[in-house]
């Protein structure tokens, strides 16, 4: 299925007023019929073979912070600013200049080995990759999957935790999909990452340092040709294509980042936003790469969502809704207890108005739990209600999973939730699934692993 082109123009849209969450429709209470005249059944989210964290209320528990007990790892250049690390070299009595080029080393060639650094004194390489360049990520497994197109790694962090990262190269772009938190504290009863709530917060350069891994694979020759997607939208493709980085041969680096691994990247705000400013520094002070090639996903910490607008960055932004209605977000996405579905929505709008960036609403169709045609259509309503050409839905087909309740939808009730979705002028397109032959969802290999 293809995307409708329905864009109004950003003009058209900011001509129409957007409608605030209190006049949107009513949500039905119970799942009405099909168009087909059918009674569809509603399957409540529940989590299957785990048991939730409830709070003192009996509701499931958020975690927002980490413990104040937790031990950071080791400071790396990726968590400093140039002008940081020149001042650090300084302070050994070392030149500034040194700290350029060991960033050089890290950023341009991806590299932590003093051997290769033949730019530096032999007497001081080692001081300096000791101080600066500590091992963030040591690699567990890489599985390879798509015809050696996506490889997933598994990688243990200084403390022991695991966590991991999705590469996946497409025509136009490489994709990396990366985690930002060991566990999560967002609780959803469908994810393996969340089970044991939110261990700790990923350090800025922990974050980057899976890019910066991921380079390298790539540099080595160990990431295969591509694997044409068809007409599913592909990871990283709501973000605009990182100009200087696509050649006709396609890029050789990461080019588009996407914050769909494990935890959310909303809830460790500070050390996302140092990260981000690191992939988007030119080098020395980081990766180089476009802004516009960066998409952060949220389940709708709507403060942040406000806050991140206010970067005035040109990052994409998806919201992964999964539901329209709160009776059922409720359960699905705990977190819709503190911020409801039009409040995350009216944020999402707010995303677009200040930086112009059309976002995405990301929807999970899973079986006679959220697939309903209702909800489509209740869905369009809600997002055409603030007005046109600002967002693009992209349903995402779950693994058919037999016996569970977190199984895949019916691909005829898939293609009628897309067809009243476009029916109503809503872009909407089916996203591309790489790397479910491989536990493909965020933070199951890592439980594979405990
Ligand atoms: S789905 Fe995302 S936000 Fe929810 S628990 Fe898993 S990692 Fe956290």
């Amino acid at each position: 299925m293809s995307a409708t082109s329905d864009p109004a123009s950003a003009a058209d849209s900011a001509a129409r007023a957007p409608r605030r969450a209190a006049e949107t429709a009513a949500q039905p209470s119970s799942a009405p019929s099909s168009a087909t005249g059918q009674q569809r059944p509603q399957i409540r989210p529940q989590a299957e073979g785990w048991n939730q964290a409830l709070d003192a209320e009996g509701r499931p528990k958020l975690q927002f912070a980490q413990s104040r007990r937790v031990t950071q790892p080791p400071q790396h250049l990726a968590d400093m600013t140039l002008e940081e690390r020149i001042a650090k070299a300084k302070e050994m009595g070392l030149p500034g200049f040194r700290a350029k080029q060991l960033s050089v080393h890290y950023f341009q060639h991806y590299t932590t080995d003093p051997e290769q650094m033949t730019d530096l004194p032999a007497a001081t390489r080692g001081e300096l990759v000791g101080a600066f360049l500590p091992t963030l990520l040591t690699p567990v497994r890489q599985l390879r999957t798509d015809d050696g197109a996506t490889i997933k790694f598994l990688w243990r962090l200084f403390d022991g935790a695991l966590v991991e990262s999705v590469l996946m190269r497409y025509r136009n772009r490489i994709t990396l999909c990366i985690s930002s938190q060991c566990g999560c504290g967002m609780n959803c009863p469908f994810c393996a990452t969340g089970q044991n709530g939110l261990t700790r917060n990923m350090s800025a350069a922990e974050i980057v340092d899976q890019i910066v891994q991921a380079n390298r694979v790539i540099a080595a020759g160990q990431l295969d040709a591509d694997v044409s997607t068809g007409d599913r939208v592909e990871l990283g493709e709501e973000a605009d294509d990182a100009a200087e980085d696509t050649a006709p041969s396609g890029p050789q680096r990461v080019s588009n980042i996407v914050f769909m691994g494990m935890g959310e990247p909303l809830a460790n705000y500070k050390r996302v936003m140092s990260a981000v400013r690191r992939m988007v520094g030119v080098v020395p002070e980081g990766l180089g790469m476009s802004a516009r090639g960066i998409t952060i996903s949220t389940v709708g910490l709507v403060p942040a969502i406000r806050k991140l607008a206010a970067e005035e960055l040109p990052i994409t932004f998806a919201l992964s809704l999964h539901a329209p209605d709160d009776e059922l977000r409720d359960e699905l996405i705990p977190v819709n207890s503190r911020w409801k579905a039009d409040e995350a929505i009216d944020a999402a709008y707010e995303y677009y108005e200040r930086t112009g960036r059309r976002v995405s609403i990301e929807y999970a169709l899973i079986k006679d739990m959220n697939d309903h045609p209702w909800r489509a259509d209740l869905l369009a309503e809600k997002l055409n209600a603030r007005g046109r050409g600002w967002v693009h839905v992209n349903p995402i087909p779950l693994n058919p999973t037999p016996g569970s309740i977190w199984t895949a939808s019916t691909r005829s009730v898939t293609a009628e939730f897309i067809d009243r979705l476009q029916a109503k002028g809503v872009p909407t397109t089916l996203r591309d699934t790489r790397g479910k032959e491989i536990d493909g969802a965020c933070g199951q290999l890592a439980a594979a692993e405990d």
